[in-house]
């Protein structure tokens, strides 16, 4: 089963914190990932790519910085919103959160209901298809609140999983996407799915988006994976 909602990892060595985020953001809808320190946070991104990871600064072991820039350095996680959480509020320390590549910077002691917006903030902005937003590429619109698709005006009926590959590729047209890199984002790390699966898949959605039209916007890169246009 592919997962809808999105998936924040909180990183936080104090325990009441952890689940005070984990109760708000439970609240919101996400699935939440905790770890306790800098070493359970790397291995959780090995075995599955969250959405947004909220990342205390002082951490035992790895640190938070850290752990940013090695998110940020690496291919497959890059993607991901990363917001700093700090109690370091002077100017450097903000600069310096930023220029690891943190997306967001939050002072402690925060608020929690601006945290949650800052949240969906950037779920807006790096996965508009898993908060409701509505997407447009030439005569698709995909909008993840109806969960309905058109194109050029006509209905389209996908399956859950072919809605969330569209969803996906919808997100970034142009960009090829790996077998491996669907596999990721549609059904999760965690889950073991054949890479053949996601051409069954694709097969499906194109399918679909052709019914009403002769042009295919789906590009197939021969060995390599799928793009949108
Ligand atoms: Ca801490």
């Amino acid at each position: 089963m592919a997962k809808t909602q999105p998936t924040v990892l909180v990183v936080e060595d104090e325990h009441a914190q952890r689940e005070i985020l984990g109760y708000n953001l439970k609240a919101e809808g996400f699935d939440v990932i905790y770890a306790a320190n800098g070493n359970d946070a790397l291995l959780h991104l090995e075995e599955q790519i969250p959405d947004v990871v909220l990342l205390d600064w002082m951490l035992p072991k790895v640190s938070g910085i850290e752990i940013c820039r090695r998110i940020k350095r690496q291919k497959d996680l890059r993607n991901i919103s990363v917001i700093m959480l700090s109690a370091r509020c002077n100017e450097i320390d903000r600069v310096r959160g930023l220029e690891t590549g943190a997306d967001d910077y939050v002072v402690k002691p925060y608020s929690v209901n601006e945290l949650m917006a800052r949240v969906r903030n950037q779920l807006r902005r790096s996965r508009p298809s898993k908060v409701g937003q509505r997407l447009e590429f030439e005569d698709i619109v995909l909008d993840s609140e109806t969960y309905r698709v058109t194109r050029a005006g006509h209905n389209l009926r996908l399956g859950p999983t072919e809605f969330r590959i569209l969803g996906c590729l919808m997100e970034k047209p142009g960009r090829v996407w790996t077998r491996e890199q669907l596999l990721d984002h549609v059904w999760g790390r965690d889950i073991f799915v054949d890479s053949r699966t996601v051409d069954v898949h694709i097969g499906r959605l194109r399918k679909a988006l052709c019914q009403h039209s002769d042009n295919d916007p789906l590009r197939t890169i021969r060995g390599i994976g799928y793009a949108l246009g």
